[in-house]
């Protein structure tokens, strides 16, 4: 990454507070083995949180590299937004992982079972309203691949 772009990346993350852009997970910018830690997931899931520069004017729609243009987004909300060939729009796109995240269906069902703090706290009250998050890991937890499954599946 062009040291530029790290920098807006850096300033990016500090004004979000750490936090995705898209889904408000926390994430990290170095030392994945302390995120997992401190969240209590593998090391191959922290990688769904690194803090990635997210262009909010994708680079294949004339989007530059300046600071206006970056904010500081998870690794998984960053790769969905753009496995489209035309991204949805900035606001539109985060009214989606919001809404997928309250009805569990963002990341994989096991971030839900990590350490407090990984998600913006109003977000696991609304997630689940009917109270089923054991019946939801009940099931996760059944899949005997769960822990082979690729990052963007
Ligand atoms: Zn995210």
């Amino acid at each position: 990454m062009p040291n530029p772009l790290r920098q807006h990346r850096l300033a990016a993350y500090l004004s979000q507070s750490g936090r995705c852009f898209y889904c408000g997970a926390a994430m990290w910018l170095a030392g994945v083995e302390g995120f997992a830690r401190k969240y209590g997931m593998s090391v191959g899931r922290a990688w769904f949180f690194r803090c990635t520069a997210e262009h909010l004017l994708a680079r294949s729609e004339g989007g530059g590299d300046g600071q206006e243009n970056i904010v500081a987004a998870c690794c998984y909300c960053n790769r969905k937004r753009h496995e489209r060939k035309r991204p949805m729009p900035p606001e539109s796109y985060r009214r989606h992982v919001l809404g997928r995240l309250q009805r569990g269906r963002w990341h994989q069902a096991w971030v839900f079972r990590c350490a407090d703090g990984l998600l913006p706290a109003r977000t696991p009250a609304k997630m689940f309203p009917k109270g089923d998050q054991v019946h939801v890991f009940a099931q996760k937890q059944k899949e005997p691949n769960d822990e082979s499954t690729s990052l963007f599946s």
